[in-house]
């Protein structure tokens, strides 16, 4: 019997499903292309095709990786944001929808600002400075990171996008390696907000693949939060902005956290697609 690449997806469909794939079909369908050097939607039109013993080889190998776990963006190197494409390696969390929301909150309120400074805390792959960039066109990026071999990706991921003439990274932990006086129009972050106590009961492909130093935000999930929220309002302009991805668990902690600063006015929660709280807002008010 000819493997077809029809027959190998329906069969591979099969085997991730009972590894306990959530979407077993895409994945088979993003690994097969994949290995055949192609675009997804190139495979529907060559279902009947018998795949080579290469492509097959190359396909077996990703299917028993997947099987074990690892997330299908790492085994392609890529996943898409806000409809752009990321690389992305295992020194980066994975770009996710729900950080979408905090991207397009950040869009909406600088539309109008003729050549806003952005500062992106912990970018990881760059995703949101990169797209804060290529969406605002005169914006100024500052994205940082603790790791350097995040930031490496990043670098690629601004050249790939063309916005590297616009976006500074720099190495270092949260705020530290800014020049004193540095203010910004915006100061966005999605930082590690897992509590320690939830790292062990996330899912494996997460806890297993992703980087830990991305995820792990201490006890409650709050420590880095905290750290930028005591900070922030030095950075910021009069008018300016502070955009916190959080999880739901950090919502009242963090809410009651701003609330207590006095010169940062706290805007109602932003949800994201899945009705869950995603993102806090807080606007300077007096310098
Ligand atoms: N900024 C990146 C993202 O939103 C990385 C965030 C992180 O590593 N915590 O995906």
């Amino acid at each position: 019997m000819d493997w077809t690449l029809g027959r190998l997806l329906q069969w591979t469909t099969q085997f991730l499903a009972e590894r306990g794939s959530e979407t077993p079909r895409l994945d088979a369908e993003v690994l097969l292309a994949h290995a055949q050097g192609c675009r997804r939607i190139d495979l529907y039109t060559h279902f009947q095709e018998p795949a080579s013993e290469t492509v097959r080889q190359r396909f077996r190998e990703l299917v028993r990786q997947r099987a074990e776990g690892c997330p299908v963006a790492y085994l392609v190197g890529r996943k898409e944001f806000f409809s752009l494409e990321f690389e992305v390696s295992p020194a980066v969390l994975i770009p996710r929808p729900s950080t979408e929301t905090l991207v397009a909150e950040c869009l909406n309120r600088l539309r109008h600002h003729s050549a806003p400074q952005i500062l992106d805390l912990g970018t990881g792959s760059g995703n949101i400075a990169v797209t804060l960039a290529k969406y605002l066109a005169n914006a100024r990026v500052v994205a940082l990171d603790i790791s350097a071999d995040a930031l490496e990706v990043a670098r690629r991921n601004a050249e790939r996008h063309h916005v590297a003439d616009r976006v500074t990274l720099l190495q270092g932990d949260l705020f530290a390696p800014l020049p004193t006086g540095s203010l910004f129009d915006a100061i966005v972050s999605n930082p590690p907000y897992i509590a320690d106590e939830e790292l062990s009961r996330l899912p494996v492909g997460v806890r297993q693949y992703e980087p830990e130093l991305a995820l792990r935000g201490g006890p409650g999930g709050l420590t880095v939060v905290e750290r930028i929220i005591r900070q922030a309002s030095e950075f910021l302009q009069v008018g300016g902005y502070l955009l916190l991805e959080i999880g739901a668990a950090q919502e009242q902690p963090v809410r009651q956290l701003l609330g207590t600063l006095t010169t940062l006015q706290l805007e109602p929660t932003i949800y994201d697609t899945d009705r869950h709280p995603r993102v806090l807002a807080a606007r300077k008010t007096v310098a």
